[in-house]
């Protein structure tokens, strides 16, 4: 069941039927887990991108979104939701670049709470109307170095970062609870998604494929 209020986005049949191609092509790329397909097409992923590109919302592409940031790509944002999920919704997650907040709406179907941190101000104000008028109430959003983490909420059952590190950074490994899971695509030239399980006995990593995304950047932004 969806946990989106609708009413205002404005999809019409069009939009759904363009959905539902999106999530038949996500099949034949290779995912799987029902429940992430699931929230992906409850989410209206039109809504989170600038009007000019809303025509290609649902191709399998990564898109402007300001700032020189990118709105990540159908699969992208798929393969991170099955790998951060594993079969399993986690209770409470953080995401580390919230963007547009497209990432974030998919997470908060099936996770009970997620924090979300992003660096650029701006596009944060955009993001934090944008759900706030989809309704998701279990989200929440803060401005801030990602690479801080937020100690405050921690522990996190799973952690996303939707911009790729050099390192993992410490601080996220120290907040990922016992039995909890990181996704993260780590690199700089080459970038590799990884998945972080930390156990009684510590850390344990596993890399997945090849990915593209947009470098972590140190600090904040205002304006
Ligand atoms: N899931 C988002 C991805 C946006 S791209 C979407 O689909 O829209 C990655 C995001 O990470 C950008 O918005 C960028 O500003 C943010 N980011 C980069 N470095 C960061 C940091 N240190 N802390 C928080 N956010 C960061």
């Amino acid at each position: 069941m969806s946990r989106l209020n609708i009413r205002h986005s404005g999809i019409g049949m069009t939009s759904q039927r363009t959905r539902a191609r999106m999530i038949e092509r996500l099949r034949a790329q290779g995912i799987v887990d029902e429940v992430v397909l699931g929230a992906m097409s409850a989410v209206p992923r039109h809504i989170f991108v600038e009007e000019i590109f809303a025509n290609r919302a649902y191709d399998d592409v990564a898109l402007p979104i300001n700032f020189g940031q990118t709105i990540s790509s159908p699969f992208s944002v798929a393969r991170m939701s099955e790998l951060l999920r594993a079969g399993s919704s986690p209770g409470k997650v953080l995401e580390i670049g919230s963007g547009c907040g497209y990432q974030t709406a998919v997470l908060a179907q099936f996770a009970r709470e997620v924090y979300s941190i992003e660096r650029v101000g701006p596009l944060l104000t955009r993001t934090r109307t944008r759900l706030r008028e989809l309704r998701l109430n279990n989200i929440r959003l803060k401005h801030a170095d990602g690479v801080m983490g937020l100690s405050e909420s921690a522990p996190f059952d799973a952690i996303i970062l939707t911009a790729a590190a050099a390192h993992v950074p410490p601080l996220l490994l120290e907040q990922l609870a016992i039995g909890g899971r990181m996704v993260l695509p780590k690199g700089n030239k080459e970038q590799f998604l990884c998945v972080i399980e930390h156990n009684a006995q510590g850390y344990t990593e596993t890399i997945v494929e090849k990915a593209k995304f947009v470098p972590m950047v140190p600090g904040i932004w205002k304006r």
